[in-house]
């Protein structure tokens, strides 16, 4: 069909990195659309430490993609953990219609017909793109949801239930999805699933209450005791503050099917630690993805003892977004959510916040409507 409402989006941009925490608001082209595409006007959209990561330019050591791009903008909108109406679809669109509402995470397209996007592993097809600061095939550069609209392809584009509120169903699209697919995959089949999140953030948080909803035994661990009182609410069956007990390994051994990373650095983890915890063959994933220059500090001989497995886990696909949006509604459990009216001025202050640590325990931007005047 042709899109006969705005020919520009709006959004919140910045072109350097040096900018990260000002982004201002801009007019800009939005990428051809394809017969699978959705435009969605968006509601609001969720603040994930991702966003940090790209606008500081911390995961590369090339300028901003935006700046090479072949069209479109050469500045750089982010935002992916969006809520919104459908407001066009392509030709081809079958999984979603205008007047939905529906949810995109940090996934934008695929190719659709790789043995990963049939298999439910969509997230690591080699031709991915990402909702925001990723290249398609044409040399447009994505651009996210801290927007009027956002143009998605509709495999990435999810039915939301209606008795869950858009602030709640924001942080699950990015966040809450990225720690389902490796709890779910790691906890199958165990008659007695324990889990351990690490690093009680936007994502260890929902990963508390994911674990707990699956029927899983959780442990939270945190640097310090701050958000112990928090961590139980959220229905941690125990809390360690890695920081102040250095002997916690002892009393864990032998207890894990999965320890979820959830740290935005590695600077504290005491990998060692971790990996003996683990029962035999059993996971330590990391969703955390610190900047390019952290490594992992482990040796070999730490998997001696129960043969353990690192790994990481990206996203996840359509199937397990639906699925957990069915388990939010199902379960009734919901995302910590402080939500920050849209403008600059609370852009600025939701990246900053983040960025300072004070989230309690997601911020999701709130009145994109009124503010675009949608
Ligand atoms: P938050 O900032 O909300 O939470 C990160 C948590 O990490 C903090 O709450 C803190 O937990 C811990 N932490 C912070 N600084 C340090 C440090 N120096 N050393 C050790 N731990 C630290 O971030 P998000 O939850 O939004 O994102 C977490 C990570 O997940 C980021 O790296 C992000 O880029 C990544 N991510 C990865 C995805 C994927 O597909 N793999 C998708 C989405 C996000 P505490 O105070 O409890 O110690
Ligand atoms: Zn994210
Ligand atoms: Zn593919």
């Amino acid at each position: 069909m042709t899109v006969d409402y705005p020919k520009e989006f709006q959004g919140f941009a910045i072109n350097d990195p040096k900018d990260w925490d000002h982004p201002k608001l801009t007019k800009f082209e939005p990428k051809k659309f394809d017969a699978h595409d959705v435009d969605i006007e968006v509601e609001c959209c969720g603040i994930c430490a991702s966003e940090l990561f790209s606008l500081k330019n911390e995961w590369s050591s090339e300028p901003l993609t935006c700046m090479t791009s072949s069209y479109g903008p050469k500045s750089q909108v982010v935002g992916h953990e969006v809520v919104g109406k459908v407001v066009a679809v392509g030709d081809k669109v079958s999984l979603c219609k205008v007047g939905d509402r529906i949810g995109l995470g940090a996934q934008a397209s695929s190719c659709m017909s790789c043995p990963r996007c049939h298999g439910n592993n969509e997230q690591y097809c080699a031709k991915s793109v990402t909702t925001y600061c990723s290249k398609y095939e044409d040399g447009y550069v994505s651009q996210g949801g801290y927007a009027s609209h956002v143009r998605a392809h509709e495999q990435f584009c999810f039915p939301v239930p209606e008795e869950i509120e858009s602030e709640y169903v924001a942080p699950l699209m990015c966040g809450g999805l990225t720690v389902y697919s490796p709890i779910k995959r790691s906890i199958q089949g165990s008659k007695e699933p324990r889990v351990g999140v690490i690093g009680i953030g936007g994502l260890g948080h929902m990963a508390i209450m994911i674990s707990k909803a699956l029927g899983a035994h959780v442990v939270a661990f945190s640097r310090s005791n701050r958000k112990r009182a928090d961590a139980e609410k959220m229905g941690a069956d125990a809390f360690v503050a890695t920081g102040e007990e250095k002997d916690w390994s002892e009393r864990y051994m032998d207890q894990f099917d999965l320890i979820l990373n959830c740290a935005s650095s590695t600077s504290e983890l005491d990998l060692d630690s971790f990996l003996r915890v683990l029962r035999v063959n059993k996971n330590f994933v990391s969703v955390g993805l610190p900047e390019k220059d952290d490594r992992f500090n482990l040796s070999p001989l730490t998997f001696m003892g129960n043969g353990a497995t690192v790994g990481v886990s990206k996203l996840g696909s359509r199937q397990e977004a639906v699925e957990l949006l069915d388990l939010a509604a199902k379960h009734g459990f919901r995302p910590w959510v402080e939500t920050i009216k849209l403008s600059e001025a609370g852009v600025h202050e939701g990246l900053t916040r983040l960025d300072a640590g004070d989230v309690r325990y997601r911020f999701a931007l709130v009145g994109f409507n009124e503010f675009f005047g949608t």
